[in-house]
């Protein structure tokens, strides 16, 4: 059976502008090159996985119906350029719960090479966010830390593989870097 190559993306401040708890569908507003960086990955093979901590769902902040919604959105706007996300994968806990499927653990990016044959060892994660980069590292991916939120020289946690300004650097390194 072949194994699927997947890149797990953060939502928030990696793809779409974090609104701090969006729950407006509405709302939703691409960071530059969030859409063109999939199709440009998509071309070397790659599957995508959206992973997201969404605490504001454990705080009554975020509906779960508009979370869906928000994600059926983002959804079919790639789907309208040719690309298809295998899934949206949320955490709706506490950060207190330290929950196996909250980042910095590994939970989500495991259930989904579970469910979906992923090669963990040919994927990568991108994120804003140590703890997204710490989360791929446990699932044993390669990692990008993507813009200058959180120096990984101040973070407790190993760093990343690559750091990157922006989604531009991102699909130009992973292209780079890609194995067949
Ligand atoms: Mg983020």
């Amino acid at each position: 059976m072949k194994l699927r190559k997947v890149v797990f993306f953060d939502r928030d401040d990696t793809l779409i502008e974090d609104r701090i708890y969006l729950n407006d569908p509405d709302d939703i507003c691409y960071l530059p090159h969030a859409l063109d960086c999939l199709k440009e990955l998509r071309d070397y093979n790659y599957d995508f996985v959206i992973v997201t901590n969404q605490s504001g769902i454990a705080k009554g902040i975020v509906d779960l119906k508009n979370l869906r919604e928000i994600h059926r959105r983002i959804r079919g706007e790639y789907s309208r350029m040719g690309v298809e996300i295998l899934d949206f994968l949320y955490a709706p806990y506490l950060p207190i719960s330290n929950h196996f499927l909250r980042k910095p653990n590994p939970g989500m990016l495991l259930e989904a090479a579970h469910n979906y044959n992923i090669d963990l060892k040919k994927s990568w994660m991108v994120g804003d966010r140590m703890t997204d980069i710490e989360a791929g590292q446990r699932a044993g991916t390669k990692t990008i830390l993507i813009g200058d939120k959180e120096p990984p020289e101040k973070s407790p946690y190993a760093p990343p593989d690559f750091h990157a300004k922006d989604l531009f650097e991102v699909s130009d390194f992973i292209k780079k870097h890609s194995v067949k």
